[in-house]
């Protein structure tokens, strides 16, 4: 068979305060640059990411035909420039191979200016130009919003089982698993989802907690016999269009089975509906509490500063958490990634040693915030290029550009020129922090951490300081939800004005 393969890669928060530029998926924001053609072989060797996994599991079985591949930090919505170049890009490679199948590694929950449905607007033009009878597979983020196009165009899709996300490769690896029977003559698989009810806010999606975890065992052990394959996507609760919500799915070798498989999913995620951990602690409060259980304790306490999240849309700049930590006068406290080149290049000009006085980060503009000025020594410097150690961002070196340590009485703060999410120890290293011996940490992450911060930590606690990212999906200004969608698990139902 000869398989065309690619990706586009975007979560998209239609209430965060920027968009992804074409410059945005350049710069990829903790994911490898743009990559066309040959690129996508050189590389995407054994990384964390589901075409790596792919590519690995098809092993030169079958002859794989490169065509663009491009992701950028989850933000507001893609702009028709950088929608238009990428999927043009895929699709006008695809046209010129006239391949027998395709793979595309999408997130599932893009949002361009013209589309509310990104991914579904891309398939349906790749589907334009193979034709009805060629497969298409797709792997998908856990955080995917799925909709009735993405399952009429593509013939079978998979998604994550894990948040944070440590099976990407494999996820891929199992797009590549099926694509495989399928080259081997076995028949398309029939397609069967559900919508369900409600909203599930980020912090309580993480697979490390009841009930995820038990979900998604029942979502593997419902694989088998006559169903190809079984998902669960809990969605992206911050893109507002009639297509956010969770959905469940499953290909079966019949429509009764896939529809079989679908509806005892379905039962069990709404069973779960009383189940979710969406606790969350005000700024100060988790603080205070972290003073708490550090004064006794050997190892750190992380904080996730969940609602800036740039994984789910912040610009990873707010101060609130930070002004939280001055205000408890914590010690041994260390915050990142705070996103600010401007204060990134003033660190590098002054030097080591050398106080600033700057008003740092807050320029995102989001309510509740603002520029933190003060003081601020220059404690080290970097260029930004980090080896990342943690098992999510496995094989990946990031560039974070331009960075310094800048510390106010005792809080030391990393400070960043690209905004990536904090979710591998190396992130705080790179600066000359060594996360084990602090007290506090503050990461800009809402559960991908947990993957690189759970094992060395005392304990984890969720704060709430201003971001674009509602620990509460209700706290959103909703306008387009399909009407009846609880808000949040046992919430308020959405209706429209
Ligand atoms: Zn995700």
């Amino acid at each position: 068979m000869r398989i065309a393969i690619g990706g586009f890669q975007h979560e998209t928060n239609t209430f965060a305060p920027s968009r992804a530029t074409y410059e945005r998926f350049v710069q990829g924001g903790g994911w490898p640059p743009v990559s066309v053609g040959e690129e996508i072989f050189e590389r995407f060797r054994d990384q964390n990411i589901p075409v790596s996994g792919f590519m690995a599991e098809m092993g030169g079985r079958h002859e794989l035909i490169p065509t663009a591949w491009a992701a950028a930090s989850p933000s507001a919505h893609v702009t028709t420039d950088a929608f238009e170049r990428i999927a043009g890009e895929i699709v006008a490679r695809i046209r010129t191979a006239q391949p027998d199948a395709v793979y595309l590694d999408l997130h599932g929950a893009m949002v361009t200016e013209a589309h509310d449905d990104g991914e579904g607007e891309l398939l349906r033009r790749v589907r334009e130009v193979v034709g009805p009878r060629a497969p298409i597979v797709v792997s998908l983020d856990l955080h995917a919003n799925m909709t009735e196009a993405m399952f009429r165009q593509a013939n079978l899709l998979v998604a994550y089982r894990t948040y944070p996300h440590i099976d990407m490769a494999e996820t891929g690896a199992r797009a590549a698993f099926f694509l495989k029977r399928l080259a081997d003559g076995e028949a398309l698989p029939e397609a069967a989802w559900r919508r369900l009810p409600y909203l599930i806010p980020l912090q309580a999606q993480s697979t490390d907690l009841f009930p995820a975890n038990d979900i998604y065992r029942v979502v593997a052990r419902s694989e088998g016999g006559d169903v190809v394959s079984a998902s669960f996507t809990p969605g992206f609760p911050a893109a507002d269009f009639d297509g956010c919500s969770p959905v469940v799915w499953a290909h079966g070798r019949s429509r009764a089975a896939a529809e079989a498989a679908v509806a005892r999913l379905e039962a069990r995620v709404l069973a779960a509906e009383g189940d979710w951990d969406a606790r969350v602690l005000d700024a100060v409060d988790a603080v205070r509490q972290a003073q708490r259980i550090a004064a006794t304790a050997r190892r750190p306490v992380v904080i996730a500063d969940t609602q800036d999240n740039p994984g789910a849309g912040g610009d990873s700049d707010t101060m609130g958490m930070v002004r939280a930590l001055l205000e408890c006068r914590a010690e041994r406290a260390a915050a990142g990634l705070i996103v600010d080149a401007s204060a990134a290049r003033a660190a590098h000009e002054v030097g080591v040693g050398r106080t600033l006085n700057i008003a740092l980060g807050g320029k995102s503009g989001i309510a509740g915030d603002s520029p933190l000025e003060l003081p601020w020594l220059v404690e080290s410097l970097a260029d930004g290029r980090v080896a990342a150690t943690g098992p999510f961002y496995r094989g990946m070196t990031l560039r974070l550009g331009p960075s310094a340590c800048l510390s106010h009485q005792g809080v030391r703060v990393v400070v960043a020129s690209y905004k990536t999410q904090l979710a591998d120890q190396a992130m705080y290293r790179y600066v000359g922090i060594e996360p084990t011996e602090q007290a506090i940490l503050v990461n800009k992450s809402s559960v991908h951490f947990r993957a690189d911060f759970a094992p060395i930590a005392e304990a984890i606690l969720v704060a709430k300081a201003p971001g674009p990212m509602a620990a509460d999906p209700a706290d959103l200004p909703w306008r387009r939800l399909a009407p009846g969608l609880r808000l949040r698990p046992k919430g308020p139902a959405f209706q429209p004005d």
